[in-house]
């Protein structure tokens, strides 16, 4: 890849990086400056579940966030859009679609196929 399509890519992660990071920011706020007093027990458990909704979205963004940080890294070092499975480049089309894709297409669909398989 030459340099160009690296910033290219820097460019696309970095500004999901910022959106995430916003986000985050937000629902902390949210659930900082709104405590609740909720008499009816349906309402307890449906914020019961907004919370762990909430919770497990954070989660998935917390490891997206890591996982673009992780990517930004491979830019630097030169290692950034080749499948660390079998080595061979990702594909420009993949990850413009998907800049954090580590595998390629074929590692991928394999990985999947194995996830079912055995039941991941
Ligand atoms: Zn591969």
């Amino acid at each position: 890849m030459n340099p160009e399509q690296l910033n290219y890519f820097r460019q696309m992660l970095v500004d999901q990086l910022n959106s995430l990071d916003e986000n985050a920011g937000n629902a902390q706020g949210k659930l900082i400056s709104e405590p609740k007093n909720l008499p009816d027990e349906l309402d307890q458990a449906a914020e019961e579940d907004n919370r762990r909704t909430e919770l497990r979205i954070r989660d998935r963004e917390r490891k997206l966030i890591n996982k673009i940080k992780e990517t930004l890294e491979k830019i630097e070092n030169g290692e950034y859009g080749y499948c660390k499975s079998c080595s061979y480049p990702i594909g420009k089309a993949r990850l413009e679609a998907r800049p954090t894709a580590d595998l390629c297409i074929n590692c991928k669909d394999l990985e999947e196929q194995e996830e079912r398989q055995f039941g991941g």
